[in-house]
């Protein structure tokens, strides 16, 4: 077994730094997680507006559909006879709510950023990269000719002299972000990037905006609605799988783009569309999005409450959103204060190196709007003073 031994010294190298990973086994059930017998309040799922754990919903859904609409696989891909016409209702929704000329379902958020860049790039172009950016992002950026620049995180005055520097040499330049981070939940300012773009003619946007769609914006269609952008965004990705309970992602662009995308996108060309029974619940939620407001609402409070406590104890917290990071340092010391937690009630995770930068372990607290202020409260009394870790 000596093809074996370079394995096994990787896994224990990882087990060494306390970054060994493992599947959770957990029963979920609505909002709460049920381990070795306790039942945990889920405080580490996507499910932001709590529509996954909505058992009325679902059944709301239920009712609208007849015997032709279970189809469990598209059995192909869409370019071949996988574009079943509810793909086509999904879009044409989506392109109404977003008031733009296309929209185009993807499988996946992990798929649409493998996919788009490598598509839309090529040697002549440069991307310039918000350094936190989402792991399928940095493999679509693996995957194209594109030349790509790391710029530090939400810095936008180095992000300009990066444009002014190398705008002669490149004809196309993309600057790709997400718009609510997905690990210190703080979020971009897109008006900036939208007045860079402005100036330069070369320069396109890809905002990722996986944690902010549902949840920002007045019909939850996330911080390019919220901040009153979205035409300006070249490529507008969302996903369904977080806040919309579903599964699948979508990206919003002008029709030549969506053209294109059809074309060379090989994250949509070469792989089985969604099952139509998925996609017409994705589009059930997304007709409903605009009047979850009181949710987002009872979302935003409860955020701004944990996110005021966690300073207040001598934190560093860069939130701005439902996601709240309590940061801790050492791997070590995470996995202690998620377990601490957890015999508390609370189901917390913690997130590690390679997700987050080393030495930068945190719990991550992922708020849903089925959180109610009682149980904020009990976690707040729960989280001891940054001065007390030691
Ligand atoms: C979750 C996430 C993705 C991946 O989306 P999936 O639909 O789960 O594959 C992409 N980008 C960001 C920023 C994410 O948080």
């Amino acid at each position: 077994m000596e093809l074996d031994q370079y394995y096994l010294n990787e896994l224990e190298q990882l087990a060494a730094k306390g970054n060994l990973r493992r599947l959770p086994q957990a029963i979920y059930k609505g909002k709460w997680v049920e381990k070795e017998g306790q039942c945990l309040l889920n405080l580490s799922s996507n499910d932001y507006l709590g529509l996954a754990s909505d058992t009325r919903l679902r059944e709301e859904f239920m009712e609208t559909l007849s015997e032709r609409d279970f189809l469990f696989s598209a059995s192909s891909s869409r370019l071949l006879t996988g574009n079943f016409p509810v793909y086509a209702e999904l879009e044409e929704l989506l392109a109404d709510l977003y008031q733009a000329e296309g929209a185009l379902v993807l499988d996946s958020g992990y798929h649409m950023n493998v996919g788009i860049l490598p598509a839309v790039t090529d040697a002549q172009t440069l991307i310039l990269a918000d350094k936190l950016v989402h792991a399928s992002l940095i493999d679509g950026i693996r995957l194209s000719a594109a030349r790509c620049i790391r710029y530090r995180h939400q810095d936008y005055g180095q992000l300009e002299s990066l444009v002014e520097k190398y705008q002669a040499e490149y004809p196309r330049m993309v600057i790709v972000t997400e718009s609510v981070f997905s690990m210190d939940g703080d979020v971009t300012d897109l008006l900036r990037l939208v007045a860079l773009k402005r100036r330069y003619p070369q320069v396109m946007l890809y905002v990722d905006e996986a944690h902010a769609v549902g949840v920002r914006g007045a019909n939850g269609l996330g911080v390019a609605e919220e901040q009153g952008c979205i035409a300006d965004i070249d490529f507008l990705c969302g996903t369904f799988g977080k806040a919309l309970a579903s599964v699948g992602a979508f990206v919003i662009c002008r029709k030549l783009l969506r053209d294109y995308l059809v074309n060379k996108m090989r994250t949509l060309i070469f792989t089985t569309a969604l099952p139509p029974l998925n996609i017409a619940w994705t589009r059930f939620v997304v007709a409903h999005l605009p009047q979850w407001q009181e949710r987002r609402k009872h979302l935003q409070h409860l955020a701004a409450w944990l996110r005021e406590d966690i300073l207040s104890k001598g934190y560093v917290c860069p939130s701005q959103s439902h996601i709240v990071p309590l940061t801790i340092g050492a791997s070590e010391r995470a996995i202690e204060q998620a377990n601490a937690l957890q015999r508390k009630g609370f189901y917390v995770l913690p997130v590690r190196p390679p997700t987050v930068p080393e030495r930068t372990s945190r719990l991550r607290f992922s708020l849903t709007a089925a959180v109610t202020e009682e149980e904020v409260k009990r976690l707040m009394a729960c989280i001891t003073p940054k001065s007390s870790v030691v």
